[in-house]
């Protein structure tokens, strides 16, 4: 699980009131490292929506990262917003917990002052970077004889090798 370094963000209880209550934090982070992802983030807008249900409270954050992302296939840094969203239920109930089949369920002392919501933050933050980082679709990645950018640059390097394979390979109709 790659990790992330980060101040704790927490939700004062008793600013939670029935129904929905809003909640937005915007955090500077300098950045940092994601861990395990060439990525690095600059800012974190979070919003976080709070509805008391009984006992519970679901807890729904949708997190904006201003980041600079290295692309896999070519290398260049680009800089994106990515964004995602997480959905948890913090119960005081342990009971529901063991019950839980699936899906976000964290226990939370009802007697506490705040609830932490720290590690659904960073949750949210490694679903918003995607597994496979491309600044785009298309990137033509790095040439594997002379190591151009073959984004900006054509070299000669044996190129009727590539191309005889690629030619191969655009035959296949991925589609049948
Ligand atoms: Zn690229
Ligand atoms: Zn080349």
């Amino acid at each position: 699980m790659p990790s992330f370094d980060l101040e704790k963000i927490s939700i004062p209880l008793a600013a939670i009131r029935r129904g929905e209550t809003v909640f937005s934090f915007d955090v500077e982070i300098n950045s940092k490292e994601i861990s395990e992802k060439r990525a690095y983030i600059d800012k974190l807008s979070i919003q976080v929506n709070v509805t008391v249900l009984g006992e519970d409270i679901i807890v729904k954050l949708a997190v904006i990262a201003d980041s600079l992302l290295y692309c896999d296939r070519c290398g260049e840094s680009f800089k994106n917003d990515v964004k995602s969203d997480v959905t948890t239920l913090f119960t005081p109930d342990s009971l529901k917990i063991e019950k839980a089949e699936g899906g976000e369920i964290r226990l939370f002392d009802s007697h506490a002052v705040v609830l932490d919501i720290t590690q659904e933050v960073i949750d949210a933050l490694f679903l918003a970077i995607p597994d496979k980082i491309l600044c785009k679709d298309s990137c033509k990645g790095l040439c594997p004889y002379c190591g151009v950018n073959l984004n900006n640059h054509s070299c000669s390097c044996k190129k009727d090798e590539i191309d005889t394979r690629w030619e191969a390979l655009s035959n296949l109709n991925l589609n049948e």
